[in-house]
């Protein structure tokens, strides 16, 4: 399987290339050169599969000869042997809906199920064909974590975390600075996080730099994230229609990147059985006046209770704007020039047409949000998060559609307390954690102190 750039700029890569490139280097993002199908009899037999084995059945079709297939299945199984859950991402039935639980992870999010995959997928290449990776990234909470624990201890890779001072949930800070391997480096910036993301961008600007110091990302725009994801469509799907073809699934999606829905995009146009797909906001609505108007145009970021999708523009977007052009790059970079000059994207009416029949789509405000935690803990003493609330108040007209449980309520019990007057009890990763040993660097907002932190951090071998 070959890939391509969305926008038209990039020679055919093979997978091991478009894992490690991330972003394409004409700024558009890495798709197949086709989108395989499954027929009917492999879903009949994939429903019959675990979360791994059926994980390594999707990849293997986007892999092709780039990975042998039994260190595919090995690195697979590595993967989610961190998993807490023995299903991985189980199906749970409550309040008279279906939930599927992606947070069973060692962050307790989403983001677990693909970084976990792609930090074995990096180690594993890293190791084959030589060469490290310095990954950095700026944080305001929950993305840094899942990054940390998916490359902890792995040979080739040193991870540089920032986040703001201070101002990041004590949660969320010991999640990240309690993990004590050598190759884990969390800094702590004196500012804000737009500061942090301000020197992350700066020195990755910084042509000569990043090449000799082999900085990477570990953004959402990753392929193999997304590939990561389309499983637990498929596997969901398994465990509700017990593998028959004729039976439809809708998703409801808690959504920010617009990665966690296009992977359910994805899974529909390789042949699974997917009825409505739900697009969740909250009160950053952008992909549902889209899904309205066929206009897409920022506005500005509300702090809400569901801060994970407090998003301006999605970064994963680009792709389905390439499969509704029809795979035409061309069309593609026009759009983004578009947006360039005018600040938006539009459609014609007929492309809004076929975006209205893709998906559905609603905006969610706090208050609904706490109402819907609020129900399902009334109804059957389950506790949601503010995420997945969005997602069950976006449903409401759909009640057999699957809620994409994206977080663990704990991680967000300030939001559970204003809903239900109680906190969600911690899952073990989160028990005594603010207790356990951390270590942390601190840093000015000055680019030049980090480019030193680096070079120091690596000159002693990490
Ligand atoms: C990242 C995240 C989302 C949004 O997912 P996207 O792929 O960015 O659309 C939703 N919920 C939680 C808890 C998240 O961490």
């Amino acid at each position: 399987m070959r890939y391509l750039s969305t926008r038209g700029g990039v020679a055919p890569v093979g997978f091991a290339d478009a894992v490690m490139m991330g972003l394409g280097t004409d700024g558009g993002l890495l798709v197949p050169e086709t989108i395989p199908r499954v027929a009917p009899e492999t879903l009949r037999a994939w429903a019959r599969l675990d979360f791994a084995d059926l994980a390594t059945e999707v990849l293997a079709l986007y892999v092709g000869d780039a990975l042998p297939r039994a260190d595919l299945a090995a690195l697979v199984q590595r993967a989610y042997a961190s998993f807490a859950h023995p299903e991985v991402t189980p199906v749970v039935s409550a309040a008279g809906r279906h939930w599927l639980e992606l947070f069973h992870g060692p962050t307790a999010a989403f983001k677990d199920v693909a970084l976990q995959l792609l930090g074995n997928l990096f180690e594993y290449l890293l190791v084959r064909d030589g060469g490290c990776l310095n990954i950095l990234g700026a944080t305001s909470g929950d993305t840094g974590s899942a990054a940390i624990y998916g490359v902890r201890g792995k040979a080739g890779i040193q991870i540089f975390i920032l986040h703001p001072k201070g101002r990041v949930s004590p949660v969320q800070e010991r999640q990240m600075t309690t993990v004590l391997d050598a190759n884990v480096h969390n800094i702590a910036v004196a500012g804000t996080f737009d500061d942090a993301q301000r020197l992350v961008k700066t020195l990755f600007n910084d042509l000569p730099f990043k090449t000799a110091r082999q900085l990477g990302a570990v953004n959402s725009i990753n392929w193999a994230r997304i590939l990561a994801q389309t499983v637990y469509y498929f596997y969901a799907w398994g465990r509700l229609s017990g593998g028959d073809p004729s039976t439809r699934a809708s998703f409801a999606v808690p959504t920010g990147n617009f990665g966690d829905i296009f992977a359910g995009y994805l899974a529909r146009r390789m042949g699974l059985p997917v009825g409505r797909l739900i697009i969740a906001t909250n009160r950053n609505d952008i992909l549902t006046r889209f899904v309205a108007t066929g206009r897409y145009r920022a506005g500005a970021v509300y702090q809400t209770l569901s801060p994970a999708m407090d998003i301006q523009v999605a970064s994963n977007f680009e792709r389905y704007l390439y499969y509704l052009h029809d795979e035409d790059p061309g069309a593609v970079r026009a759009l983004f020039a578009s947006m360039e000059q005018k600040g938006e994207i539009a459609v014609d009416a007929g492309r809004l047409e076929r975006v209205q029949a893709d998906f559905t789509a609603s905006a969610v405000s706090d208050a609904d949000c706490l109402a819907a935690i609020r129900a399902v803990h009334a109804a059957a003493g389950y506790i949601i998060c503010p995420h997945t609330a969005v997602a069950a108040q976006a449903a409401v007209a759909h009640p057999d559609a699957v809620i994409l449980a994206t977080a663990h309520p704990a991680k967000f019990n300030e939001a559970v307390i204003a809903a239900i007057g109680h906190p969600a009890p911690p899952p073990p990763c989160l028990e005594g954690l603010l207790e356990r040993e951390y270590r942390c660097a601190e840093l000015p907002a000055d680019p030049a102190a980090l480019r030193a932190f680096i070079e120091q951090t690596l000159a002693a071998g990490g």
